[in-house]
């Protein structure tokens, strides 16, 4: 007997859905965390009374009990919610020229832009009809129903077929990337400038590197559902999923790093944590990035070389710099949480340093920050291969952080005499606590240049979900690609049974 049906490596968001789904579809499942905190790129956690998140913090339906977000709708059929607050505009872009209100609703984010350029504004509207139609024909196939083997196939004719025909129309620019249609619909370099801004806040990629239904995705649930923040922060949302996985019988280890996935006879077996500890199971999960899976958990004898060296091949996108504030509050009563800075016009927003992302969640929720204070978190990208723990790290950290502060000084112009409490985290911070690759956002596969790996692996009962993996980068997506790793390893029956029960 072995100790489990399943060993997840990994409490991200990915790892955790397809760990909680598996507890709810009936198996004995392991989840195993290197860190002592659950939760990876979207953990939380406390210094001085302030509660900051890592990474995440734009969500969409989080409260809303018919979303169409695939984490709500694993935490509804898991028997979990998580409470949100909704608020709109989502955010402000603040370009060197202006700052446009991000509206959820797509005719109020048209009317804010046409203020600055009336033409632009109906330019958008072109680019976001298609990209809005699509997203209606998609939605008529929720996630939750969704698996990675031909056996879609039967429940997509069966259950699907009015939405499949619906999709028909849209099959043209279902592989397409979106500067495919900005291409053909925007000239206005404002909106051109905008609407690259938005795909590489969704992807680590401007509009030609981002797919169109993710960005389809993405206008729609803003369009039709909620922008809401988990009260509690991020981790809020992973102390439901793993209340859901242990609800249904599944099992969170902490602190449980995995050196290595046993493979015997070229099939899994488990997996060896430190310490000679080895866990027993015929399906193992990765939910570390590929690069991790592909070079730290497996020896290279273990894949054939072409598929592995290809694999490893995959681009991927930079690591970050950020900034962890604890600030004093006075005087800053009419501050909203979201703010995105672009310092210049003439550098790409891809650029390390140009763009740089804010977030002040005690706008929403006051519990996260002691009385009368803010926590804020601002990171921008910056690339690995120049950190190092040398001489100069103390320096390259105070220089690096600059853009930083520059950029939360658009908002906040007096924020240095504000900080009580101050975290620079670099690069390697970011590896460290993530346990990720070269501490990087992700996979940078653009349309056209590559495909987005399913869950399967050559080596029979092992699997990998997260966003190394179709879908891609992004909350919703990774647990989707949780969804979509879960429900392969069950017989359809099962899906369609729980599905009856969610809809
Ligand atoms: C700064 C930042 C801001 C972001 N903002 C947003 C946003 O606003 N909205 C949004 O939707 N998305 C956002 N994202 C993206 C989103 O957070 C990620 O795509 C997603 O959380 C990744 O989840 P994952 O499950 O793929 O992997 P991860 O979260 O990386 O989880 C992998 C887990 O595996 C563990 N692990 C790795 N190796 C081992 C091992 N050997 N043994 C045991 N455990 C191991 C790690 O410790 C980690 O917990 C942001 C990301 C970042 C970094």
């Amino acid at each position: 007997m072995s100790d489990a049906d399943v060993v997840v490596i990994g409490s991200g968001i990915g790892g955790l859905v397809a760990g909680a789904l598996l507890a709810y579809y009936g198996k004995r499942v392991i989840i195993c965390e290197s860190h002592g905190v659950p939760g990876g790129a979207a953990h939380g956690f406390t210094r001085r009374g302030f509660r900051f998140d890592t990474g995440p913090s734009f969500y969409c339906g989080l409260g809303d009990i018919d979303s169409l977000n695939p984490l709500c709708q694993v935490l509804k059929i898991l028997g979990e919610r998580v409470e949100a607050i909704a608020y709109d505009p989502l955010g402000h872009y603040h370009f060197p020229d202006g700052t446009l209100p991000i509206y959820c609703q797509s005719d109020r984010y048209q009317q804010a832009l046409a203020q600055i350029t009336p033409q632009g504004a109906k330019e958008l509207q072109a680019f976001q009809k298609p990209l809005l139609q699509l997203y209606e024909a998609l939605s008529q196939i929720p996630t939750i129903a969704l698996r990675s083997d031909w056996k879609l196939l039967p429940i997509l004719a069966t259950r699907y077929l009015p939405a499949l025909w619906q999709l028909l129309p849209h099959l043209g620019i279902l592989n397409r990337s979106a500067g495919h249609i900005l291409n053909r619909t925007v000239r206005d370099p404002w909106v051109r400038r905008l609407i690259d801004l938005e795909c590489f806040l969704l992807s680590g990629l401007k509009a030609d590197g981002t797919v169109a239904p993710e960005v389809a995705f993405m206008l729609g649930e803003r369009d039709r559902s909620v922008v809401d923040y988990p009260l509690g922060g991020s981790e809020a949302i992973i102390q439901a999923l793993i209340r859901g996985l242990t609800r249904w019988g599944g099992e969170l280890k902490l602190g449980a790093h995995v050196e290595k996935i046993s493979i015997e006879q070229g099939r899994v077996t488990g997996v060896q944590l430190r310490r000679k500890e080895r866990l027993t199971a015929p399906i193992v999960i990765s939910n570390a990035t590929l690069w991790d899976t592909f070079t730290h958990l497996l020896s290279p004898e273990d894949l054939p070389s072409s598929y592995r060296q290809q694999q490893l091949s995959t681009p991927a996108v930079e690591s970050f710099m950020h900034l962890h504030l604890g600030i004093r509050a006075e005087g800053l009563e009419g501050l909203t949480g979201h703010h995105v800075v672009v310092h210049s016009q003439e550098v790409d927003v891809t650029t390390p340093g140009n763009t740089c992302m804010i977030s002040i969640p005690s706008v929403w929720d006051k519990s996260l920050a002691p009385e009368g204070h803010h926590c804020l978190h601002a990171y921008t990208l910056e690339p690995f291969a120049r950190w190092s723990r040398d001489p100069e790290y103390a320096d390259r950290k105070w220089v690096k952080s600059q853009p930083l502060y520059q950029a939360v000084e658009r908002v906040i112009p007096d924020i240095r005499e504000r900080i009580v409490l101050e975290l620079v985290g670099t690069p390697l911070t970011h590896s460290h606590y993530l346990r990720r690759h070269r501490g990087t956002y992700g996979p940078a596969i653009a349309p056209g240049q590559g495909t987005w790996p399913s869950c399967h692996t050559p080596i029979p009962g092992l699997y990998r979900v997260g966003d190394s993996t179709l879908p891609g980068i992004g909350v919703p997506a990774v647990a989707a690609s949780g969804i979509l790793c879960a429900n392969t390893l069950v017989p359809p029956q099962i899906v369609l049974e729980s599905l009856n029960q969610f809809q």
